[in-house]
């Protein structure tokens, strides 16, 4: 928050005026909820249901002469940046932001790209660097090496795809990162207790960190070693980890590919982490997994995609590819 009032006294106040000038406050709330049209004497207003009580009563009113809504009952008014603050229920920089991409302005034309991305780098190498302790541990901990070793995983493949172990103990992070509580809370890789005290969200797991198409680690996925629990546990969603836009192995894709992700390309999409290792190590270099199951399936599609299901044959106990179960076509990922 701290932070945001910094950066909040830093746009000018010229730039606000102009990006509120730039679109009707009527076209900012429709695209969130139902407007109705009022034609009279003055010309068009609008009147909805307004979103912040509960409301049948078309109490929200939105202005576009004076580009600010108004809800009596609630005893709100406000700009465009207001609406989506309270709408989308995020801080004003961001909300400005988001506006800004709305109208194809840009906020790093009066504020440096440095100060705007500040957060986000700092985000960034944090989990880099969680990445790498994970890394380390892992050729600290047999058993878990036992098991990729077991899967038919090579030290290729572990280096390749940065894969780690996160340890038992319930808060392994305060020794390696101490003073980061709030960071690590973030990153999705602590949870808060009720007493305030951190608990490690990962633990006795092969970690498999989770990169953007620009490789950068933006989240983990976590394969249990022991029975019980979730076998699987991914890093939560956040502003930087949109589980439903990410698939794992995409990174390391275009590594071996000259196809262009903006012109669509195909690939084989297999069920998990693992499965995306194993097969980039057997040479099927543009196989990737989704981490929101079939969430993405909802895409327009034109390319051609072929889903697999990868496992052990349950009679014969061998790994085997079976039959490719969907075919759709898309053409962005
Ligand atoms: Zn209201």
């Amino acid at each position: 928050v701290n932070y945001a009032a910094r950066l909040q006294k830093k746009i000018p106040q010229s730039y606000i005026d102009e990006l509120l000038g730039a679109i009707h406050i009527s076209d900012i709330v429709k695209s969130r909820i139902n407007l109705r049209e009022n034609h009279d004497n003055r010309g068009i207003s609008y009147s909805a249901n307004c979103p912040f009580h509960d409301d049948q009563a078309l109490s929200l009113h939105i202005d576009d002469n004076t580009g600010t809504y108004t809800c009596n009952t609630c005893d709100i008014t406000g700009t465009s940046i207001g609406f989506i603050m309270y709408f989308d229920g995020i801080h004003f920089i961001d909300a400005v932001q988001e506006l800004s991409e709305t109208c194809g302005m840009s906020l790093s034309s009066v504020i440096s790209d440095h100060i705007v991305n500040e957060p986000q780098k700092k985000h960034v190498n944090l989990l880099s660097n969680i990445a790498s302790y994970f890394h380390v541990e892992l050729s600290n901990h047999n058993h878990a090496n036992d098991y990729l070793q077991d899967r038919g995983i090579s030290n290729e493949s572990i280096k390749q795809f940065n894969l780690g172990y996160a340890p038992q103990h319930r808060d392994y992070f305060q020794a390696v990162f101490p003073n980061k509580k709030t960071p690590l809370i973030r990153a999705g890789v602590c949870g808060e207790n009720t007493d305030k005290t951190t608990f490690a969200r990962f633990r006795d797991r092969i970690m498999f960190p989770v990169y953007s198409p620009e490789k950068e680690i933006i989240g983990f996925g976590g394969r249990s070693l022991v029975d019980g629990g979730p076998k699987y546990l991914n890093s939560p969603t956040s502003r930087y980890f949109n589980k439903s836009d990410v698939l794992f192995g995409l990174s390391h894709y275009e590594q071996s590919s000259k196809d262009s992700c903006s012109t669509g390309f195909d690939a084989i999409v297999v069920e998990g982490y693992m499965d995306v290792v194993v097969a980039h190590q057997h040479g099927f270099q543009y196989t990737v997994s989704h981490i929101q199951p079939h969430h993405y399936l909802e895409t327009s599609v034109q390319k051609r995609l072929f889903l697999f299901r990868w496992g052990r044959c349950r009679t014969s106990g061998k790994s085997t590819c079976v039959r490719p179960s969907i075919t759709v076509y898309w053409d962005r990922l």
